[in-house]
């Protein structure tokens, strides 16, 4: 897929503005907060509805304006595509594809897919497990939009579940001594309640978990391989998914099984703690080099060869699924990398990738990356 142009209205730091992209590799050079990541966020946000960086739609409308917006002309295979997305400082946004309002915000996802590299990904070795999580799941997002339907459903249950053990916590006798009486408004508790969502925990995670499972399948090969290449040396990585709750094949009834299992041996510990220890909010996703945990091991070269590892088997992994490469967009990372490892990156994505890449200075890039690169001036978004 090729991005032709992107329009950003009322959007972070930028006024009106038009890009056009006019090679498969476009460059954005200029000084700190100028509004290069801001541009490479607005595709973020057309591929996948969220933005690592805000929380709120109120910062990613201009200052001072309730209404932003950010739309793009899509090349595809099936032929082209405006995509529009309407965003307003109180949190309600509009998605549209070929002018059309769409009903689900569902349907606009997958339509435009991105993989996103920036300094902050280092994050996804050395962060916590949700960083991982995080991850995947706006990989799977990408590449089965209904996914994000199955995660806010599990997500749904859980805070549910967590609310209902949280008030049984508070009722038990050495609680009641520390905390406040439970509000007048929370739910209804009977017998059986906690069986019920118990079932529902188990059918919603377990949809959850196989696909992680399923996806991690296919991209720890690409990754290990990529890794191997870059690094071409002995080192060897290992990317595992590691459930909370063990899965030993791939069957609905058995992993929910398994999950239901699971819930009853920590049963006395979920009632102690008030929380939910059980389910894919819980995974990790291991990384190890040479057998050692990856968060551990060594250099910060060595976690970006892995992150970079990570990425190109995004890339495979998505265009392989879609059938179409993606967009790569990278922030602020090129310069970090070694005139090597940029080759490595160079030779990967060819021109078969259309990379948006910033920086504050031309001055590390290689000839080659310069010479077939369209370069873009940004200052004070424009
Ligand atoms: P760096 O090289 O430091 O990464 P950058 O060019 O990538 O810089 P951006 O993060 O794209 O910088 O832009 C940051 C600028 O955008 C800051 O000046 C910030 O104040 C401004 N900005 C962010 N959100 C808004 C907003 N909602 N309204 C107006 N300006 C904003
Ligand atoms: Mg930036």
């Amino acid at each position: 897929m090729y991005l032709k142009s992107l329009h950003l209205r009322h959007f972070r730091n930028y006024l009106d503005q038009r890009v056009d992209f006019s090679a498969p590799k476009t460059i954005l050079v200029g000084n700190n907060a100028q509004g290069k990541s801001n541009l490479l966020e607005a595709v973020e946000l057309l591929a996948t509805l969220r933005s690592h960086r805000a929380g709120r739609d109120r910062d990613l409308v201009l200052e001072g304006e309730t209404i932003g917006q950010v739309a793009a002309l899509l090349e595809r295979d099936t032929g082209p595509i405006d995509l529009t997305l309407t965003l307003r400082s109180n949190g309600r946004r509009t998605v549209a594809l070929n002018s059309e309002p769409l009903r689900r915000q569902l349907d606009f996802l997958g339509v435009l897919n991105a993989v996103e590299f920036s300094s902050l990904d280092l994050d996804l070795v050395r962060g916590g497990p949700e960083k991982r999580r995080a991850w995947l799941d706006a990989l799977l997002t990408q590449l089965e939009p209904i996914y994000a339907h199955i995660l806010q459903q599990y997500n749904h249950i859980l805070r549910q579940r967590n609310a209902l053990l949280k008030q049984r916590q508070q009722r038990t006798p050495e609680a009641s001594l520390f905390s406040p009486p439970p509000e007048p408004t929370e739910a209804i508790d009977e017998p059986g309640t906690l069986e019920l969502w118990n079932t529902q925990l188990a059918a919603a995670g377990s949809r959850v978990i196989r696909r992680r499972a399923r996806v991690l399948e296919r991209l720890a090969p690409l990754a290990e391989k990529w890794h191997q290449e870059i690094s071409g040396s002995t080192e060897v990585l290992q990317v595992r998914y590691a459930p909370n709750v063990v899965l030993t094949e791939d069957d609905p009834a058995q992993v929910q099984q398994a999950f239901l299992d699971k819930i009853q041996q920590r049963a006395i510990a979920e009632q102690h703690q008030g929380t939910t220890l059980v389910g894919p909010h819980r995974d990790e996703v291991e990384f190890t080099i040479n057998q050692t945990p990856a968060r551990q091991y060594g250099s910060q070269g060595q976690q970006r060869t892995l992150v970079l590892a990570l990425k190109l088997a995004e890339l495979k992994l998505i265009e392989e699924v879609v059938g179409e490469p993606p967009l790569l967009l990278l922030d602020d990372v090129l310069a970090e990398l070694d005139l090597n490892r940029q080759n490595q990156l160079l030779d990967a994505i060819q021109d078969r990738f259309q990379t948006l890449i910033t920086t504050t200075h031309l001055g590390s890039f290689d000839a080659q990356w310069l010479n077939s690169s369209q370069i873009l001036a940004v200052r004070a978004g424009r």
